[in-house]
């Protein structure tokens, strides 16, 4: 008989036989600047964690705290048991520290995509994004039943193109959504949002940003790309963001009007069915909008150690591509070299990963280095020898 679960196994070895399956690492307790990756104690140079808040001792005191006043779990999802108290403060806090009228919190970045896109643009409309953007606002396009179009990566004349099309059609689209990253994942460029939002303005169309890599990075104290450009909440309607990067925790959110909020939590499939985030989570969550308010000293480190590790890797000859931000690529072109250049890291106590075809281009393989905030001088050092070293030895510089 016909054994129906084949392809698993079939499928799995096609990715293995291209190298492109997922080996997973494992991270012996918490991420930290200095960590043991599979058994070694590494330099962690590949973490979204940019302020180090994710082992701050006051996150991890308000989880602890948080489960002896409220338990393990909430019990249910929002909209019957599971909404407590401390979910609906740090809606507020979020709010408040965003500068909008009001924010929501779903359980992750990629559940407030694929929840709320869906939602915001269906049929007869018109949903036009970043052909870069990331994948989980590529899967709530795919939700929506909206027309799609896809603007070059960072071009606004492009952007200006599709929509005059879309102007010109003989049925002109019911409502437009445009969306962009604030800054994108796999080449730490910034989105010119201020342009997107002006192009949108002249358009009639909404403007919704992923500020996933923006937040505690950009904008003043880390408040994300929409203070970054000093935009106003009535150009950039929807932002949305996560608790899993900077924030140091899990969870995602959105901000933006009372009516977006109402809207939305009461129309996203994600956050209506889905279980609630337990009370260690969102306290934690809080205390990271605390430290980020309170503590603006991290946001200026991260950018000090980037400026740092930038300087000395142009320095040496190495190709770090368009990035603004913490997030620095090192360009190295074939996927097998860029497999190497890692592993020679790993080898000399540092850890950042290769990222190669087909999360991006052929030809443009490269190790994508995330900086953070709670690394000294002499580690960043530390890691540009490494990267001196095992470049030459590669002859990437
Ligand atoms: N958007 C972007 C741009 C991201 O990089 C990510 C995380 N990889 C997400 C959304 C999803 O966020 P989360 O981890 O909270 O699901």
């Amino acid at each position: 008989m016909r054994d129906p679960t084949a392809f698993l196994k079939q499928e799995y070895d096609d990715l293995v036989r291209q190298e492109i399956d997922w080996r997973l690492k494992v991270l012996d307790g918490p991420s930290t600047p200095w960590c043991t990756v599979d058994g070694k104690k590494v330099l962690m140079f590949c973490s979204n964690n940019y302020l180090g808040l994710s082992n701050h001792p006051k996150l991890k005191e308000a989880a602890i705290e948080a489960v002896k006043t409220h338990g393990a779990g909430s019990g249910s999802v929002r909209p019957i048991a599971g909404n407590m108290d401390i979910h609906v403060e740090l809606e507020k806090r979020l709010a408040k520290f965003k500068g909008a009228d009001a924010s929501l919190v779903y359980q992750t970045g990629f559940a407030a995509n694929a929840g709320l896109i869906p939602q915001l643009a269906g049929q007869g409309d018109l949903i036009i994004s970043d052909e870069l953007n990331h994948g989980s606002i590529i899967d709530g396009v795919r939700l929506s039943h909206a027309e799609r179009g896809v603007y070059k990566h960072g071009d606004t004349e492009d952007l200006a193109r599709v929509l005059d099309n879309a102007d010109r059609a003989e049925k002109p689209p019911r409502r437009i959504l445009i969306i962009t990253d604030g800054v994108f994942s796999m080449d730490g460029d910034i989105a010119p949002l201020d342009k997107v939002a002006k192009i949108g303005a002249e358009h009639g169309a909404m403007v919704y940003v992923d500020d996933a890599h923006g937040e505690g990075v950009l904008g003043e104290g880390g408040r994300g790309i929409v203070s970054h450009f000093k935009l106003s909440r009535s150009m950039v309607q929807v932002e949305m963001g996560t608790f899993s990067k900077a924030f140091g925790v899990v969870g995602g959110h959105v901000s933006g009007s009372k009516d977006l909020v109402s809207f939305a939590y009461n129309k996203s499939r994600t956050w209506l069915l889905s279980g609630s985030h337990p009370p260690a989570v969102v306290a934690a969550c809080l205390a990271a909008v605390d430290v980020l308010e309170h503590e603006p000293q991290h946001v200026k480190r991260l950018w000090d150690n980037t400026a740092r590790f930038k300087k000395a890797m142009k320095d040496m000859g190495f190709d770090i591509g368009r990035s603004e931000t913490p997030i620095t690529p090192v360009m190295v072109g074939e996927s097998g070299k860029a497999k190497k250049l890692s592993a020679r890291l790993y080898d000399l106590g540092v850890f950042a990963l290769p990222i190669v075809y087909p999360m991006v281009a052929q030809g443009k393989a490269r190790i994508r280095t995330i900086m953070n905030a709670a690394l000294t001088n002499e580690d960043v050092d530390f890691a540009v020898n490494a990267f001196q070293k095992a470049g030459k030895e590669l002859e990437i510089i």
